[in-house]
């Protein structure tokens, strides 16, 4: 039974429940509007916004001139299933530098696809050892690329991607990124990372729905990438040169997501741009962290290592605490949150992105305080094994 010490329910411009989660994301009435339409795969306008998309990813990527964005139908996994399956040859190699499920789930790709792989493991709280690369590349003259995730959403871990491609390059090997949950909120630049393909998608920190990723591709290395893929549908070149001689998709496009992004890059352009919007997820991640500190939660992640995108928390120790309940009680007044996902710890997470402000996570750690003072738990440090 709800109290009167609990607040009012938080609510969405269109009225739902704020989603404090990975993707998909609240979104802004605006771009949910934008979808109000029909058009036809052929429409020029449809067109006309595709490129445009298209070109403003490149853009944000620093990749004007060298780089193309390549959409991909399908969720973020698809996206990556598609670089990986793309760039890396059928005779290539592919080392994997694993701490979290989505580097799991690349080397997962890589034997469905028949690709030849080794994974670098460290645990899911704990960057990738950097000399332990250095070793490998030279040890194994048979690893043609390396694929890192960018920010591993299992913890919300930010890996050092610009000494990662640094060393990668320095190597003469070349660099695939899962940034799909830091692209548009943390800074990459190819003019300063050299990669050959950067994986993302439109539900993620460009704000938009979900329906298809996209995949920032090396001008050169995409049109070296003829005949490699082991997939029609995910067959990147080929999605890249009908794109680019008919302006249109080979398979029926996400129209509506696609327009839906569109407006939403407008909308993250006038936030300005990567800079903007990192700042708002960094105001959005402290509030959180303090907020919650200050009650007594701890985070899996020192801050050094924490990106601001999704922050895991302990399981707080008081036996009282029951997250099913913690999650339904916070669901009700408003705030959707994610279990963990982790090995190293039982967790679970808040994410920091999509349309929500510094107010709307002040109101999430009010009402994680009222729920827990109503739930009776008062030992919220991590429960750790005996
Ligand atoms: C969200 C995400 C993906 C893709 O997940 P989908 O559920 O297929 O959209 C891949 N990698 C990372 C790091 C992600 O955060």
């Amino acid at each position: 039974m709800p109290t009167a010490r609990l607040p009012m329910p938080a609510k969405s411009e269109t009225g739902d429940p704020l989603l404090l989660t990975p993707g998909p994301l609240t979104t802004s009435k605006s771009v949910k509007t934008s979808m109000l339409h029909d058009w036809g795969s052929r429409d020029a306008t449809f067109i006309r916004v595709n490129k445009e998309m298209r070109e403003r990813i490149t853009e944000a990527a620093g990749g004007r001139g060298t780089h193309t964005t390549v959409p991909m139908q399908g969720s973020g996994t698809f996206a990556v299933e598609a670089m990986i399956g793309s760039f890396v040859p059928k005779n290539g190699k592919l080392l994997i530098l694993v701490n979290g499920a989505y580097g799991t789930r690349a080397a997962k790709i890589c034997q469905y696809a028949g690709r030849a792989h080794q994974v670098l493991e460290t645990p899911e709280d704990t960057p990738p050892d950097l000399a332990k690369l250095e070793a490998a590349l030279k040890a194994d003259p048979a690893i043609t690329h390396v694929l890192v995730v960018h920010c591993e959403t299992t913890s919300g871990i930010l890996n050092p991607v610009a000494e990662i491609a640094a060393i990668t390059a320095k190597a003469g090997r070349r660099l695939l990124i899962d940034s799909m949950s830091a692209f548009g909120a943390l800074p990459i630049d190819a003019r300063e990372v050299t990669f050959d393909a950067l994986a993302s998608s439109s539900n993620k920190c460009l704000e938009g729905v979900p329906g298809f990723g996209f995949i920032v591709c090396d001008l050169k290395a995409i049109e070296q990438a003829k005949g490699n893929a082991h997939s029609l549908a995910l067959d990147l070149h080929d999605q890249w040169k009908v794109l680019e001689t008919t302006g249109q998709y080979r398979f029926t496009p996400p129209i509506h997501a696609i327009v839906a992004l569109h407006q939403a890059i407008t909308e993250f352009v006038e936030e300005g741009g990567v800079a903007g919007r990192g700042g708002r997820y960094r105001q959005n991640a402290k509030v959180l962290i303090d907020g919650m500190r200050a009650m007594g939660f701890e985070t899996l992640l020192p801050d050094r290592l924490q990106a601001p995108i999704i922050v895991t928390f302990h399981m707080p120790r008081d036996p009282k605490f029951h997250f099913q309940t913690f999650y339904d009680r916070l669901k009700d007044l408003g705030y959707v949150i994610y279990p963990g996902k982790l090995t190293v710890a039982d967790s679970f997470r808040v994410g920091c992105i999509g349309r929500l402000s510094p107010d709307h996570m002040r109101g999430a750690v009010e009402t994680v305080r009222a729920v827990i003072a109503d739930m009776g738990v008062s030992q919220l440090g991590a429960k750790r094994a005996a």
